[in-house]
């Protein structure tokens, strides 16, 4: 490991190399590079930059004494050190050193957030002062990666209509599969951002999300035209206005239609003349179609999963996916009705929150359970099999 104690250096959080990251790789385009002093005050004052509407100038403002006293000390020309977890990830030559209205600043960058415990993490590691100039990278991210497998892909398959949906898939559910399928039916190409973040903060782990939602498409759907991408956290998703941010990245993939759940944070829909409207509707540079969707629910009536536009029953007879009463339950110990969540997947989230609970439960299965022998069986079968059971009917 090269120390990084002899040279002059920023400390700097894995959310904010990701972000140095996406923007070294072409993914903020317009913005190539930190933003001046000049440019700082435009984007703050217009909320454009090049065309490109922006919530927020793209500066880099980090915290702690230790960069603050080497950002007061740089002198234009000098070449600072860009570290993160004790490695050095890239150099930065300064240009200019400014300080900037940090309250200003973090409320454009969390568009209206600003008492959940992510606002607080992200304005403790805001400081006063910005520092702007050429930086480059040491090593090739992942992002790189990120961008060949795409462009690969739609190679391959000639695609033109490119559709991006970001989820969490936190769990997968049977609507997100809803969506996925009317969206696949409808584009060349799928792209499924997961994002990954660099603390779970309450999620399932990134590992099983992104193992049940790979599992979910090569078992229900022709693979082919559909590619998972995981996302980097980054700063600059932290509050409403990372919409945009997303927008953009996926506009600089080369993407062509980004797809959103209607209650997504920082859409800001409204009906005006029976048309939906949209934060996207005021917003220059942005070429993506963007397609905002329907809120779907299981109809006990139909019998399946409906939009709430096109159903004639009433909410009274209508299921909601919420991800977070899923979770609840999975907490308990409750796997979630199938019309929820699949079972397999139920089987494969239970049995990572609750490891080796089988052996707990031999003997109940025992008395229940009539056909394989119990030394076949781990844990996912085990709630396989016995959510199976709940399906069960009677015949008479
Ligand atoms: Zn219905």
């Amino acid at each position: 490991m090269e120390s990084s104690r002899k040279n002059k250096s920023l400390y700097l959080t894995q959310e904010i190399k990701s972000m140095l990251e996406m923007c070294a790789h072409g993914l903020l385009n317009p913005v190539t590079t930190l933003m001046n002093h000049h440019e700082y005050d435009m984007v703050n004052a217009t909320g454009i930059y090049q065309g490109m509407s922006l919530p927020f100038p793209f500066i880099l403002a980090p915290n702690g004494k230790k960069n603050l006293a080497v950002l007061k000390a740089a002198k234009q020309g000098e070449k600072l050190k860009l570290v993160c977890d004790g490695q050095i990830f890239g150099e930065i030559c300064v240009n200019e050193i400014f300080t900037i209205d940090k309250e200003t600043f973090f409320k454009k960058l969390m568009g209206g957030d600003l008492t959940s415990q992510k606002a607080k993490t992200l304005y403790a590691q805001l400081g006063n002062y910005a520092i702007s100039g050429s930086y480059t990278l040491k090593k090739v991210s992942h992002f790189a990666d990120m961008i060949y497998l795409i462009e690969q892909r739609k190679l391959m398959l000639h695609a033109k209509n490119i559709s991006a949906f970001m989820l969490q898939a936190n769990p997968i559910h049977r609507v997100h599969e809803r969506i996925i399928r009317i969206c696949y039916d409808s584009s060349d190409l799928l792209v499924l951002f997961i994002v990954k973040p660099y603390k779970d903060n309450g999620l399932l782990p990134f590992e099983l999300r992104q193992k049940i939602l790979q599992l979910t498409i090569d078992n229900y759907f022709l693979a082919n035209r559909l590619l998972i991408i995981p996302l980097d956290d980054s700063y600059l998703f932290n509050g409403a206005n990372h919409v945009i941010l997303n927008a953009i990245i996926v506009q600089n993939l080369g993407c062509t239609r980004f797809i959103i759940g209607r209650n997504h944070m920082g859409l800001s829909l409204f009906y005006e003349s029976n048309q939906i409207h949209t934060i996207f509707d005021s917003l220059q540079g942005i070429r993506l179609d963007v397609q905002i969707l329907s809120e779907y629910v299981y109809c006990k009536q139909c019998g399946t999963i409906v939009s709430i536009i096109s159903c004639p029953h009433g909410a009274h007879h209508h299921i909601h996916y919420h991800t977070k009463s899923m979770l609840e339950l999975f907490n308990l110990g409750i796997p979630p009705p199938n019309i929820l969540v699949r079972k397999e997947i139920s089987a494969m989230i239970l049995e990572r929150l609750y490891p080796n609970r089988f052996k707990k439960m031999e003997q109940l299965y025992k008395g229940i359970s009539p056909s394989k022998l119990l030394d076949e069986y781990g844990d996912k079968s085990f709630y396989s099999d016995f959510l199976s059971l709940y399906q069960a009917q009677m015949v008479n």
